[in-house]
């Protein structure tokens, strides 16, 4: 990417103390970055990989990239599309990869790479987690605060954008603030799902399953497959030909060689936890997270 200058930027090596990339504001990994010989612009090896969308018949130059102004963010980005598979440069906001198809809108001032939700995300927030106050959209971690622990997962982070109330001190990832909780009979506030998180179960007491409806007023947190009255049998219909049933064990369905194999749900395709209870048919054929299949089976769980 050079969209800021027409002189060719050079590969070389860098004194890493100093030096961060233009786009993405971060110190490069690797030992060379691509530099300008007459300003400061440079680039790390995977932003330079990075091509500006162009807008069509307006010929080469400045002006032909596609730039996009969004209502949260005060200057306009670049759309740009990856030019390696390979591009580890992550979301500054969320901090989750680009995937494939993904478009990154690179902001220069600010040096931020973002998904196009990124992008959009609203400057203030009313949120069920906080009820009393409105949160305030941060795009960077202020300067000598010590930790961040995201409310609502409790996962403490270096970097990305946060929903912060500043005078309760309350904060969330953005992860957590795209959460939307229900209300359901048996707790007095409303729950939300929390992913790939291990908290203690307020029903069995384990904290290694890792799906979890979560208070986040209270701190009180109950297993998806805890839910009172959890269908034992889903009938697996237009999903598979078998009944699939509840199991609390764990379900490996083909042989493994080493203990870091992975595991995948058979609805969703995404990975599953080993120790997750899941919905499985009996022969093995099928398994899938318990979350997959109450979605369809559960009224009260439907919007999962
Ligand atoms: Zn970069
Ligand atoms: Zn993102
Ligand atoms: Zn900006
Ligand atoms: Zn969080
Ligand atoms: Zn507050
Ligand atoms: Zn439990
Ligand atoms: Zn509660
Ligand atoms: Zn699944």
């Amino acid at each position: 990417m050079a969209a800021t200058t027409t002189t060719p930027l050079s590969l070389s090596l860098q004194n890493k103390e100093e030096f961060r990339c233009h786009a993405c504001g971060k110190i490069p990994r690797g030992k060379f970055a691509f530099r300008c010989d007459l300003c400061e612009f440079g680039l790390d090896v995977c932003c330079a990989s990075l091509v500006p969308e162009k807008v069509d018949g307006v010929g080469d130059g400045e002006l032909s990239y596609q730039r996009l102004k969004f209502v949260g963010h005060e200057h306009e980005l670049l759309v740009c599309y990856k030019g390696i598979e390979s591009f580890e440069v992550s979301c500054s906001a969320c901090e989750l990869p680009f995937q494939i198809e993904d478009s990154i809108y690179v902001c220069l001032e600010c040096k931020l790479l973002l998904h196009k939700p990124c992008a959009e995300l609203p400057l203030t927030i009313n949120h069920p987690f906080h009820p009393r106050h409105r949160l305030v959209l941060f795009t960077q971690i202020p300067p000598g605060e010590r930790f961040t622990r995201c409310k609502g997962c409790l996962r403490d982070f270096e970097a990305g954008f946060t929903y912060r109330c500043v005078e309760c001190n309350f904060l969330l990832g953005t992860g957590c603030a795209s959460l939307v909780p229900r209300k359901f009979a048996f707790h007095e506030h409303p729950l939300a799902l929390f992913e790939k998180t291990n908290f203690n179960c307020s029903k069995c007491r384990c904290r290694k399953c890792t799906s979890v409806l979560r208070c986040v007023l209270c701190g009180f947190n109950i297993h998806l497959h805890c839910f009172p009255d959890l269908p034992e049998v889903v009938v697996g219909g237009r999903y598979h030909r078998h009944a699939l049933r509840l199991t609390k064990t764990p379900v490996q369905d083909y042989e493994v060689e080493s203990d870091d194999a992975e595991f995948y749900c058979d609805k969703c395709e995404q990975e599953r936890s080993l120790p997750d209870p899941t919905y499985s048919c009996q022969e093995g054929h099928y398994v899938a997270h318990v979350q997959c299949m109450v979605s369809k089976v559960t009224n009260e769980l439907a919007p999962f």
